[in-house]
C-alpha cells in the first residue's frame, strides 16, 4: 500500500531540502533548514519541541509526545545530513515513478525519517499513547563522525530505540565497527644518485603493506560473526616521495580496520603496532610510527530480547519480512547501544546508498510507519 498524501508530501518536502554534511563537503548546506523543516511538522504534530545546537547552524531537533501517564519511553532516531551530490542530475528534485521516490537521501535515511514522524502524527490522530512517551529525534552529522548521535545520547535517555536507517524492512541487530589509522614510514632524502646516502621510506612501506595484506588474509578466513561475516581491513590513501630523481624521505597511509562485536577498541591500533615492532627487530634502521585516528564500535543486541522480537512481530503483522539480519555499515545505533538503549536498525528499503541514482520504496516508507506506530503503543504501554 502507498503512502498517503501527508507522508508523501513530508518525504518529498525532506528530500528537497539540500542537507549534505559540510563536514563531508567543504562549504555544503548543513542540516539547519532540514531542521527548522522537522520542528515545523513536530509542533504541527503536537509535539514537545527541542532544538540543541551539535556545531554552529547545525541543530538536533527532538520532538516528544507524552502519554496520559507514566510509562516506558521509545525512541525514533534518524540523520538528518546525507552525504555530497557529485554527478547527480537533479539530487533536490524528488521524483516519483513506480512506487519509487528518487532524490539524494531518499533512503539514506529521509524516507525513515518521514516514517518516524508520519507515525507520530498517526499515533496523535488515533488518540494519543496511553503511557510512557514517544521521544522522535533527528539528528545531525551521522555521515561524517555522528556528533548529533553523541549530543542526543548525553541527554536523552529510552527503554527502547529504533534507528531508521534503511534495511528493506528487515529488523536489524548488529553491524560493524571501524578503525582508522595512520601509519608513517621514515626514510632519507638523497640524490638518486648517491644510495649510499639514500634510505627509500615508500619501499620501507611495502612491507608494512604486505604484513597488512598477510592480516587480511587471516581476519577474513578467521572468526566469523554469524550475521556479519569475518572482519576486514583494507588500505585506503597513501602518498609519498618528493620526484622522481630522489630517495623518498616519508611516506604516509591510512587504513580502515572494520572490527566485529566484542572486538576491542584498539584492535588496529595493537594489530598495527605488533607489526611495527616485528619490522624493527628484523632490521635497526627501519623507522616508523602509527597514529590511532577515528574508531566507531561495533554493534549487537541479543536477537531474543524484547525489542527485536517485538519489532519482528509487528513488522511481519505490517506485511514486512522482517528478518533478523545484520547490516554491512556502521550507523547511529552503536551509540545509542554503548549509552545503554537497547536498538534495533529497521527502516524502508530502496537503492543507490550514497550513489547517483537513489530511491526509496514508497510501500516500504507506508509499512514502516505502521510498524512503528504499533510499536510505540506495545513499548510505551508494557509494564
Ligand atoms: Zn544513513
Amino acid at each position: 500500500m502507498p503512502p498517503d498524501d501527508a507522508v508523501l508530501g513530508l518525504l518529498r518536502d525532506l528530500v528537497a531540502i539540500d542537507s549534505v554534511n559540510p563536514s563531508l563537503v567543504p562549504g555544503a548546506a548543513g542540516e539547519l533548514a532540514i531542521a527548522r523543516r522537522v520542528a515545523e511538522e513536530m509542533r504541527a504534530i503536537g509535539l514537545e519541541v527541542h532544538v540543541a545546537e551539535v556545531a554552529p547552524g547545525r541543530p538536533n531537533v527532538v520532538g516528544v509526545l507524552l502519554g496520559a501517564s507514566a510509562g516506558r519511553a521509545l525512541m525514533l532516531c534518524g540523520h538528518t545530513d546525507t552525504v555530497g551530490v557529485a554527478g547527480m542530475h537533479r539530487p533536490f528534485e524528488p521524483d516519483v515513478r513506480d512506487g519509487r521516490l528518487y532524490g539524494r537521501g531518499s533512503q539514506d535515511m529521509k524516507g525513515g525519517i518521514a516514517s518516524m514522524l508520519s507515525a507520530a502524527r498517526r499515533v496523535v490522530d488515533g488518540g494519543g499513547l496511553r503511557a510512557g512517551r514517544l521521544i522522535v529525534a533527528a539528528v545531525v552529522d551521522e555521515e561524517h563522525s555522528s556528533r548529533g548521535a553523541e549530543a542526543l545520547a548525553r541527554s536523552w535517555r529510552a527503554d527502547a530505540a529504533v534507528v531508521t536507517e534503511p534495511t528493506g524492512l528487515d529488523v536489524a541487530v548488529a553491524h560493524k565497527g571501524f578503525q582508522w589509522v595512520a601509519v608513517e614510514t621514515r626514510g632519507r632524502a638523497a640524490h638518486g644518485s648517491r644510495p649510499q646516502e639514500g634510505r627509500d621510506a615508500i619501499l620501507r612501506m611495502g612491507r608494512v603493506l604486505s604484513r597488512l595484506e598477510a592480516l587480511e588474509h587471516s581476519l577474513r578466513t578467521g572468526v566469523t560473526h554469524a550475521l556479519l561475516g569475518p572482519a576486514s581491513l583494507h588500505a585506503s590513501l597513501i602518498h609519498g616521495g618528493q620526484e622522481l630523481s630522489s630517495y623518498p624521505d616519508r611516506a604516509w597511509l591510512e587504513l580502515e580496520r572494520r572490527t566485529l562485536p566484542g572486538e576491542p577498541a584498539t584492535a588496529a591500533v595493537n594489530e598495527v603496532d605488533r607489526i611495527l615492532a616485528d619490522l624493527r627487530a628484523l632490521d635497526p634502521e627501519f623507522e616508523a610510527d602509527r597514529q590511532a585516528m577515528l574508531a566507531r564500535d561495533a554493534y549487537e543486541i541479543d536477537p531474543g530480547s524484547a525489542l527485536p522480537a517485538d519489532v519482528v512481530d509487528i513488522a511481519r503483522r505490517a506485511g514486512c519480512r522482517a528478518a533478523i539480519v545484520g547490516m554491512s555499515f556502521w550507523t547511529d545505533a552503536a551509540i545509542l547501544g554503548a549509552a545503554g538503549i537497547p536498538t534495533v536498525i529497521f527502516g524502508p528499503g530502496g537503492a543507490g546508498l550514497h550513489s547517483t541514482e537513489e530511491y526509496v520504496l514508497l510501500d516500504d516508507v507506508e509499512r514502516c510507519t505502521q510498524t512503528l506506530v504499533a510499536l510505540a503503543h506495545r513499548t510505551t504501554s508494557a509494564a
